[in-house]
């Protein structure tokens, strides 16, 4: 498939998404023109606010493959992600994204995710969501066991 069709796709599952009671964004994985895996968002079917159409295409390719390093592959939205989203692609290893609506586009029919991408360029303490440091102390053991560990899988 083109990278057009891919992202055909990507928009045809965001709009059958809409006729089956969720929201309207589709995504998929691809590597030379093969779709792997596809995602659409379930956050109100699934109760599950992290059911993002990437996050799911992800959490579906990463299955599918039996890995949980994604290079070598695109994905396609139909929509610019969320940070949320745009975090998974980074750790997952994606090695491009293309997206068909962009963010004003989304704002405008009320999915506004600006506010987040305003929090992240303040410090911790002027975010609207209130955030404390606790046990610092005990937390960092787990770091140096980490640290310390030889057969570990990093990623
Ligand atoms: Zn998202």
């Amino acid at each position: 498939m083109t990278k057009e069709e891919l992202m055909r796709k990507a928009i045809e599952l965001s709009k059958e998404n809409v006729a089956n009671g969720g929201g309207p964004f589709g995504a998929v994985i691809a590597k030379d023109g093969e779709i792997i895996a596809t995602g659409v968002n379930r956050v109100t079917a699934s109760c599950d606010p992290t059911a993002h159409a990437e996050v799911s295409a992800i959490r579906a390719a990463a299955a599918q493959l039996g890995t949980f390093n994604l290079s070598g592959y695109e994905i396609y939205t139909s929509c610019e992600p969320c940070p949320m989203c745009l975090g998974a692609i980074y750790w997952a290893r994606l090695d491009k994204m293309y997206y068909g609506n962009n963010k004003t586009d989304a704002k405008n029919i009320g999915f506004d995710d600006s506010f987040i991408y305003d929090e992240l360029e303040l410090k911790p303490a002027d975010r609207k969501l209130p955030s404390e440091v606790l046990l610092h102390n005990e937390a960092i053991k787990a770091f140096e066991e980490w640290a310390e560990k030889e057969d570990k899988v990093e990623y």
